[in-house]
């Protein structure tokens, strides 16, 4: 039988992070799942409070979410093995994976066929593109060019491992997690990644902050909602604000709203960034 034991990630607190870190010292999984914010709060408390000499698995596999860099770095530190990305979903089963060279995603081919595309057309192997699906397994339920919400790059790079299923370069994150910026030099509204390094993540995660959630409300409008942290000044806020304003220019306006606590979203996941607005369309 399969020992598995199941971790509810709605809530991360204190108490529940130290509970469930106890739990896997004494269950010691061999693989560790999940999505990529929660293995990475995991992870994050596992360094805090000096637990990482227990906890060895072979390897954890996250999924769901943008696994931003940081959350890598983090959780290979915390768990001490790779981390593996999973691109799968609940309609269509697997999608894609990282194999040990990770140097993209194995597209599942003989489950699906996806498609990268930006205003109608294929983009070009290394560009980003709404994913459409086409699963081949599903006849009950026909999934045909499905767009999924998604964003990806196709590539048509060989990977060193050896398996001859096509290549994804990377999956950018939900459709919803792209701003529409003005480009004034282009004279259009083009998609800007907000799991960039440099425009929100990188930023925020080195200031004092706890948690934040970014809104763009419309085309020149964004939130920040954001749990300060200790020793958080309003020199951090204009540092913010600057920033942001060289990445997105002088039109937008950008509303700061501190919040003693964020929920997760109905999901279930802790997705930094919320758009109303759709730039691949
Ligand atoms: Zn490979």
């Amino acid at each position: 039988m399969e020992r598995v034991i199941v971790l509810d990630s709605y809530v991360l607190s204190d108490d529940i992070l130290e509970k469930y870190v106890l739990l896997m010292r004494r269950f010691k999984p061999e693989i560790v799942r999940g999505y990529a914010s929660s293995v990475y709060m995991v992870a994050k408390y596992i360094l805090e409070k000096g637990f990482d000499d227990y906890l060895h698995p072979k390897a954890v596999i996250t999924s769901a979410e943008s696994l931003l860099d940081v959350y890598r770095h983090t959780i290979e530190r915390a768990f001490g093995c790779e981390v593996f990305d999973y691109y799968g979903s609940r309609e269509v089963g697997a999608i894609a994976a990282e194999c040990e060279e990770h140097c993209g995603y194995h597209i599942s081919a003989e489950n699906v066929v996806l498609e990268f595309v930006r205003e109608g057309e294929h983009v070009s192997s290394g560009e980003s593109g709404e994913i459409l699906i086409t699963n081949l397994r599903n006849f009950g339920m026909p999934f045909i060019r499905y767009a999924i919400g998604d964003v990806g790059k196709p590539s048509d790079e060989v990977c060193a491992c050896g398996r001859g299923l096509p290549l994804m370069k990377s999956i950018e994150g939900r459709v919803s997690q792209f701003m529409a910026v003005y480009d004034k030099k282009l004279g259009r509204v083009i998609p800007v990644s907000t799991a960039a390094p440099g425009l929100f993540s990188g930023v925020l995660m080195h200031l004092p902050i706890e948690e934040f959630r970014i809104i763009q409300e419309s085309l020149n409008k964004v939130i920040i909602k954001a749990v300060k942290g200790r020793g958080y000044s309003e020199e951090h806020t204009k540092f913010l604000i600057n920033h942001i304003r060289k990445y997105l220019g002088d039109n937008i306006i950008i509303e700061i709203e501190f919040v003693d606590y964020l929920p997760p979203l109905p999901s279930g996941k802790r997705t930094v960034f919320i758009s109303n607005v759709n730039p691949f369309q």
